[in-house]
């Protein structure tokens, strides 16, 4: 099987499942308890979320343990909102977010908070005159995917938190999920940053929210107190080293791995461009890990079905999405309906070979014979 869905979940990492156990095996005690057993997990613990933060250049801040980003964007999004009401009820957002975003977004919609979605770019990247003239005095916050996981596209964070930074009652949250090992972002210049490990080798059930100093969220999840007042229950030292190590290990040579990646994306547009049907919805400022496809009017689930008989595992889009509407993103990207209700998404890897891009044009070749 050639897996090109990597976007969706990535294979963990040998050396991060033997973290896991190591420190499953090694620490039975809950890391809350007062006892020496339950401080020597929670020192696993801590040691674990300094190294996290030490790599992704969030020292010193807060990280909430939660069980993916779709906790993380759901705790920053709802936290800020219901927290910092008092200030305003406008926030702005982009038409790239996940539904973990979108999601979030609609429930204080209903709750009569003002939501703006502010228009892309043709190369996909958020309008910046217009995020500057729909911020107001009244916006307390802007979330935006700092790279979607639809086209790809690597916002300029720190251009839109220049922006943001102008407003006083604004936070900035970043959704980092798909950014993280795939672009090198200064993360730093926003208030609320979410992450999941098994985007980049590590494992499912873990999930990270970093909050600034100086930055409260109106708590979501009620019942004594943990690690952090924003989510309450017993935090898991295993996964916390774990996701340290998957971190350590996808940075480890990120330039390198990226440029490995580059000449992987170049040759799966080269190969693909010899079919006329072929359109290429991902842009100049999309990562190479990433690249969103669309074919007018073919019906791409069955494709895609099509496809994966043939050995190559790739998706029509975000694997949270409904099935058979049009993309939101890919219609913010283009403008076009066929094309958002026909889309690819086929997402590398840093373990993607080149015979794996050879193979997957191969049986792309075989399906659009058919
Ligand atoms: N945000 C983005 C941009 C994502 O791609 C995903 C995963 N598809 C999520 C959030 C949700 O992450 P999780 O699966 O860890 O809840």
């Amino acid at each position: 099987m050639i897996y090109l869905d990597n976007a969706a979940n990535t294979p963990v990492d040998e050396e991060v499942l033997a973290v896991f156990s190591e420190v499953s095996r090694a620490h039975a005690a809950n890391p809350n308890a007062a006892h020496a057993a339950g401080q020597a997990a929670g020192s696993v613990l801590h040691d674990a979320e300094a190294r996290m933060l030490s790599l992704l250049k969030l020292e010193g801040r807060q990280l909430v343990h939660l069980s993916g980003a779709t906790e993380a964007n759901n705790l920053a999004i709802k936290g800020v909102a219901r927290r910092y009401r008092n200030l305003g009820r406008h926030i702005v957002s982009t038409w790239l977010e996940h539904s973990s975003v979108n999601g979030p977004l609609a429930a204080l919609a209903e709750e009569g908070f003002e939501v703006d979605f502010i228009p892309c770019a043709p190369d996909g990247a958020v309008d910046l005159q217009e995020l500057g003239s729909r911020m107001r005095r009244d916006t307390i916050l802007a979330t935006v995917c700092a790279v979607d996981s639809e086209a790809g596209i690597a916002q300029p964070v720190e251009a839109i938190a220049e922006i943001v930074r102008r407003f006083p009652n604004a936070r900035l949250h970043l959704d980092a999920t798909q950014a993280i090992g795939k672009a090198a972002m200064p993360l730093a210049c926003a208030d609320l940053v979410s992450f999941s490990p098994h985007k980049f080798f590590g494992l499912v059930g873990f999930g990270g929210l970093v909050v600034r100093e100086g930055t409260e969220l109106d708590i979501q999840m009620h019942g004594g107190l943990s690690a952090s007042p924003y989510r309450s229950g017993t935090p898991s030292p295993a996964l916390a080293a774990s996701t340290a190590t998957a971190l350590e290990r996808v940075l480890a040579d990120f330039d390198a791995d990226l440029a490995r990646v580059e000449a992987l994306n170049r040759r799966l547009r080269a190969g693909l461009s010899r079919f006329p049907k072929v359109v290429v919805n991902s842009t100049a400022r999309s990562v190479p890990h990433i690249l969103s496809i669309s074919l007018p009017g073919v019906k791409t689930e069955a494709f895609r079905a099509a496809l994966e008989e043939a050995g190559a595992v790739v998706s029509t889009r975000s694997a949270c999405c409904a099935p058979n509407t049009p993309s939101r993103p890919i219609l913010a990207l283009t403008k076009d309906r066929k094309r958002a209700l026909s889309t690819l998404r086929i997402s590398l890897s840093r373990l993607t070979t080149e015979r794996e891009i050879d193979g997957f044009l191969e049986c792309f070749a075989a399906c659009a014979a058919d």
